[in-house]
């Protein structure tokens, strides 16, 4: 044997310690998924080994897309349409969904929309728009999940909880906004939600969080970002001086719904860079 070959190492697998497999064999259903948050929720979930479902709305090759670059990871995954704010559509997504799957141990309820206007010319349309989706869109989905992590119980070969649930609420839950009356009331809405149901089923050993992003850059938000005026002025309100990026919440979401965060229960965890620390008291007050 030649010197050479006699001092190679052996190989070994290396542990890849930025994301560990700790969401491996766990199936997760992911609401508006084909862009944005949803997006770069889904991509992290898959990174840390999760099999993933899809949901969106429109756009359905961008959902090819992703089901396509989630299924690079080595995770099985297909895309489904389904309006959140339908409950006919939620409960065949959540059928469809264990029947292709066999489970599911994780809903990341973060579907949603705005639809602003100053208060008195909002109408019943734009009100009832974004209460049906960003919040009888997660009550809906959330129910369906409950009912599967009720039926199925802990299995503890992939997780010490019996299900997961993540509501994408907002720093808007806490902070009002004008000229968005029907968003902050659903995102409040979002919290109390959220509380209850963690309340009624923790004896079931299923945990219910909500994460609050503050600006993270999306489609949703284009204008507080795409223009370097609008940027400086959106710093203002960002004590950390930068924008969110997708990525920064999925690396939460997939800690948040491992084991690894598994005695977190009925909270909202804030991923914000500061925008709840009133920033406007940063120099007086
Ligand atoms: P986005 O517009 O990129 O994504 C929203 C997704 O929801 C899209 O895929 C859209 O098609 C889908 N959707 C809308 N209506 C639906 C319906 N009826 N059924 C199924 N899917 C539907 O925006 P985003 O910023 O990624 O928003 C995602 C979530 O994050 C929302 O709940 C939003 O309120 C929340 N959020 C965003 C920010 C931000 O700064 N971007 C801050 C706080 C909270």
């Amino acid at each position: 044997m030649s010197n050479a070959a006699k001092n190679k190492l052996p190989e070994v697998e290396i542990p890849d310690v930025r994301t560990p497999k700790i969401l491996q064999g766990q199936k997760a259903l992911v609401t508006g998924a084909n862009s944005g948050i949803g997006k770069g929720i889904a991509l992290e979930l898959a990174k840390a080994g999760a099999d993933v479902v899809v949901n969106y709305i429109v756009d359905p090759d961008s959902a090819l897309d992703l089901v396509d670059q989630l299924k690079e990871q080595g995770i099985a995954s297909f895309a489904f349409k389904a309006d959140v704010s339908n409950e006919a559509n939620v409960i065949e997504m959540f059928h469809q969904a264990v029947k292709e799957l066999g489970a599911i141990d994780i809903l990341i309820n973060n579907a949603g929309l705005q639809r602003d206007a100053p208060f008195e010319e909002m109408t019943l349309e734009q009100w009832n728009k974004v209460i049906g989706v960003n919040l009888t869109g997660q009550f809906l989905c959330a129910r369906e999940a409950v009912k599967i992590f009720k039926k199925r119980g802990v299995n503890r070969e992939i997780s010490c909880s019996a299900g997961k649930i993540i509501h994408i609420s907002s720093v808007h839950e806490v902070i009002p906004w004008a000229g968005h009356a029907n968003y902050a009331a659903s995102k409040g809405g979002v919290m109390m939600l959220m509380k209850s149901i963690a309340q009624e089923v923790a004896p079931h050993r299923i945990r219910i969080n909500s994460i609050c992003p503050g600006a993270i850059r999306t489609p949703i938000n284009k204008s507080v970002w795409s223009t370097p005026e609008a940027y400086d002025k959106l710093m203002e309100l960002i004590p950390y001086r930068r924008i969110g990026e997708t990525d920064d919440i999925g690396r939460l979401a997939a800690w948040l719904a491992s084991d690894h965060a598994d005695y977190i229960n009925g909270t909202s965890i804030f991923i914000d860079g500061g925008m709840t620390l009133y920033p406007g008291f940063a120099t007086g007050g």
